[in-house]
């Protein structure tokens, strides 16, 4: 049986152990799935999978302990060199996956964040999809999958995941000592997985910035203390703004279709907003807050 630390993790590994024990696994997987969610953890127990003797990842053979100690001489991890995956690391692990493997068994290689993968290396990744070395696989972990080229996306199998209900999230988070009822947060850290890393100190200033956010679109007044907290963290603040419109928008969007639309759009324009923020030498965080807390009332109308 598969064993694993996310439940939701459960069936999709389920499937790849099943696979695996078919001899069915296909030679080249996508893994549509970012960090914040658990890309690592989830690769991380495919790879004991695949790599164990029993194929159950049971922690004492010896493919087990070598991936514990982080020495498996064929599991091969490809992260972007800078910003860019390139054509000399796609060609390098093209030739270790022709070889034979060093401890008999599979080889695999993990391209992480593909859609990072630039033109040259995905054409050279592409040759080696065509042409699939025995016992060697290759999965791609992207969070970003229309990024990829069509021809490479066509010769991968995606795997099917399962996303969390909110009632799954709360429990997980319980087990690791974390409020469940923080499970708001981890639509702004991107993912569950994520809150495990946030300090509770992070954890009790973004609840600070919803009450404040809160507070301010009731009374239509942005308080100093809202400036002072967009200022300090201009990304996470108008990330706490979205995440309360889009909860509204969710209660709304049946019973008043024009005014969820214009909120779909005033969402896109604050997200639009914050990108440029970062690039502003002095911006008025009292005026910008005020004004967005003003158009959104006057949507509302
Ligand atoms: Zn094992």
């Amino acid at each position: 049986m598969a064993v694993t630390s996310v439940p939701w993790f459960e069936q999709p590994l389920r499937q790849f152990q099943q696979q695996l024990l078919d001899n069915k696994l296909a030679h080249a997987l996508l893994l549509p799935l970012g960090n914040a969610n658990g890309a690592q953890l989830l690769l991380n127990e495919m790879t004991q999978l695949l790599f164990c003797y029993q194929n159950n990842g049971c922690g004492s053979c010896k493919a087990c302990l070598l991936l514990k100690a982080g020495t498996h001489p064929d599991l091969h991890q490809i992260v972007a060199d800078g910003n860019q995956i390139k054509v000399d690391q796609i060609r390098q692990l093209s030739q270790i996956l022709a070889q034979t493997s060093q401890q008999g068994g599979p080889k695999l290689a993990i391209i992480k964040q593909a859609e990072k993968l630039n033109e040259a290396a995905a054409n050279s990744l592409l040759k080696t999809l065509e042409e699939p070395s025995a016992a060697s696989y290759i999965i791609l972990q992207t969070e970003q999958s229309g990024l990829l080229p069509a021809t490479i996306l066509s010769r991968l199998q995606k795997m099917t995941l399962v996303a969390p209900g909110q009632q799954q999230i709360q429990a997980y988070l319980s087990q690791h000592n974390i409020d469940a009822s923080l499970h708001w947060q981890s639509h702004i850290y991107g993912g569950p997985i994520a809150l495990l890393d946030v300090t509770q100190d992070q954890q009790n200033q973004l609840q600070t910035i919803r009450k404040i956010w809160g507070m301010a679109l009731r009374d239509k007044v942005a308080t100093k203390e809202l400036a002072q907290y967009t200022a300090e963290m201009p990304a996470l603040s108008l990330q706490v703004l979205c995440y309360l419109l889009q909860s509204k928008l969710l209660s709304i969007a049946a019973s008043q279709p024009n005014f969820a639309d214009s909120l779909v759009k005033f969402i896109q324009t604050i997200g639009k907003e914050a990108n440029k923020l970062t690039k502003m030498p002095t911006v008025n965080y009292h005026a910008l807050c005020q004004d967005f807390i003003s158009q959104y009332h006057k949507l509302k109308r």
